[in-house]
């Protein structure tokens, strides 16, 4: 038995055998071999390039029964490549000259191959990178035999154990069998984090070196209440968990009994809760969990479990299921926030060198406008449906508020030509997201119909901390006092200007940070569903007096560790099961 503690980012707690998978840029290191071994080596490319073309050759007459043709052919151009003998002999030369091993030799030759394709300007051919990463992926799997699995391979449930998951690998994960996540990298805001919890799946990130300590197969619990990982645990500690297990869901279903209840303080202020999705699926539990309404839906999640681009039929049906489930109340579609962490599959090997601060959101929108009009009128046609309301991601500043709202302006004469109705007063916000953002808000106000304050990027911007890096995780915090005077200047300059604002950032489902918000004086909060029972029963346990109490000290303290400590003992006396 052997426990690993790590952070915290989804709650719950799940055992079960676990399914280890790779990292998408996983690297094979530069091992040299003896020249003894080069026919050793070269041999085993042969092997791999075979068992490929095997391998291949079953998947296509799988789809053949299913009738599958689109992913026949992707298959058909993977393996031309695989009997491309070519490409095979430039591997095997690598062997015998530069003496590496048949895995770097493939996955170097491979990469290279797919860099040259990413640097063409035409769009068809660079997005084929993702075919030869694809095979890269596929001959070093077969090299390196079982220690490797594949997450389409999963078939039964089980935890997932993997070095770092992309928001795209995690988007196309089978939510049937996937019960629980362990991964060495990651933050609480990293996306993998947010995807885990608007599923309810139990989470623990930043476990360091948990893909070299387990074997596909060992039994692990996942503790995400406590980040603690367990592997291979004795009986004794079965049977302890799986009371603690028990434990939690009774106190779930106890939270659950408050859904018809109002989020109202006991001094009788009313709250908003509204619940964040990524997937149009996840509107029901939002639902069912209380929220009224959706106040972040992160369309780009439509991108990242395909290899095309959706249709703006995809798009428009996406956002009618998802208004069908609330009706007359409403839904704020975040335009796609693409670029950084989140790449579509095709785009995902475009490498920038700081990603985080390059084209990504809405600068990435403002680039490619075809794709941005074709989600804006998608988003108009479905409004007419319910409340929609529209909320573009990462502005920085006036200039980009302008242009996209005039992008809005042109799809809306575009509709009018094509005699298609819509919502003409559909109203349009931003997320406050960046230091920039924060700082000018009283400008931004005047042409902006509300604000979401989102804390997971402001945080990482403001403080310089990587969100999803858990090397400098302890640094990251939204409660740090130069976080929360921009949050204070926010909602501030909204009030001044009229502005609804509502925070959405992960900030606003920590059970510690409620009474701090309400006391800045925010009245709407959009957190993912499992959290919604927990954070109303904290809204009604207090009153605003006491809220604005808490937020007077906070901001009177000058250290992150003093805040942190002090939010933490206010809440533990209203909700002590919390903790
Ligand atoms: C945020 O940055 O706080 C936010 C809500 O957006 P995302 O987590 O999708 O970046
Ligand atoms: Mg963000």
């Amino acid at each position: 038995m052997e426990i690993k503690k790590g952070i915290a980012v989804s709650p719950g707690i799940s055992i079960g055998k676990c399914f280890v998978i790779d990292a998408e840029d996983y690297r094979i290191p530069r091992r040299l071999i003896e020249p003894s071994q080069r026919l050793t080596e070269t041999q085993r490319v042969r092997n791999a390039f075979k068992d490929g073309i095997e391998e291949l050759t079953r998947l296509q007459a799988e789809q053949d029964e299913i009738g599958g043709q689109k992913i026949k052919d992707i298959f058909a151009v993977h393996l031309s490549y695989l009997r491309d003998r070519t490409l095979r002999k430039k591997i095997t030369d690598m062997v015998n000259t530069e003496l590496v091993t048949a895995e770097f030799a493939v996955s170097s030759t491979l990469r290279d191959i797919a860099s040259h394709f990413t640097k063409v300007k035409d769009v068809y051919i660079s997005e084929r990178a993702a075919d030869i990463y694809d095979i890269e992926h596929r001959l070093v799997g077969h090299l390196v035999g079982g220690k490797r699995q594949d997450i389409a391979a999963l078939k039964e449930e089980a935890v997932i154990v993997a070095r770092e998951l992309s928001p795209t690998q995690t988007a196309s994960f089978n939510k049937e069998y996937v019960k629980g996540i362990a991964t060495g990298a990651g933050g609480r805001t990293s996306h993998t984090a947010i995807v885990a919890r608007s599923l309810g799946i139990p989470a623990v990130v930043a476990l360091e070196d948990i893909t070299e300590t387990v074997t596909a197969g060992d039994t692990v619990i996942i503790d995400g209440n406590r980040g603690i990982v367990i592997i291979n645990p004795d009986d004794n500690t079965i049977e302890q968990y799986l009371e603690y297990a028990v434990e939690y869901t009774e106190l779930e279903h106890r939270l659950d009994t408050i859904r018809e209840k109002p989020a109202e303080t006991r001094d009788g202020v009313r709250v908003m809760l509204m619940g964040n999705i990524e997937f149009p699926d996840e509107a029901q539990g939002v639902l069912q969990k209380g929220g009224e309404g959706i106040g972040l839906y992160r369309t780009e999640f439509l991108y990242l479990n395909r290899n095309t681009e959706p249709t703006e039929q995809e798009h428009y049906e996406a956002y009618s299921r998802t208004v069908a489930v609330f009706k007359s109340r409403p839904v704020v579609l975040r335009t796609v926030d693409l670029g950084a962490d989140k790449y579509t599959q095709s785009r995902r090997y475009i490498r920038e060198p700081n990603p985080f601060l390059g084209l990504r959101s809405i600068r990435f929108c403002l680039q490619n406008l075809t794709m941005f009009k074709t989600q804006l009128h998608a988003i108009m046609r479905a409004s007419v449906l319910g409340d929609l309301k529209i909320m573009f991601p990462l502005i920085t500043n006036l200039q980009e508020l302008m242009q996209a709202k005039m992008i809005l302006g042109d799809v809306m004469e575009d509709l009018d030509e094509e005699g298609v109705p819509y919502n003409k007063n559909i109203k349009v916000g931003i997320m406050v997201e960046t230091p920039s953002a924060a700082l000018t808000a009283s400008m931004l106000a005047r042409d902006s119909d509300f604000f979401s304050i989102g804390t997971n990027d402001l945080t990482q911007y403001t403080l310089a901390v990587d969100r999803g890096n858990e090397l400098v995780s302890t640094l990251y915090s939204a409660v740090d006092p130069a976080v929360l005077r921009l949050i204070r200047t926010v909602i501030q300059d909204a009030h001044k200007a009229q502005v609804d604002v509502s925070v959405c950032g992960e900030m606003a489902s920590e059970p510690e940070s409620v009474m701090l918000l309400l006391g800045l004086g925010v009245r709407t909060l959009s957190i993912a569903a499992p959290m919604i029972p927990e954070i109303k029963q904290i809204i009604r346990s207090v009153t605003i007096e006491e809220c604005n109490k808490v937020a007077r000290k906070v901001l009177g303290m000058n250290s992150e560790r003093q805040i942190s400590s002090f939010l933490r003992d206010a809440v533990r006396k209203i909700l002590p099961e919390a903790f």
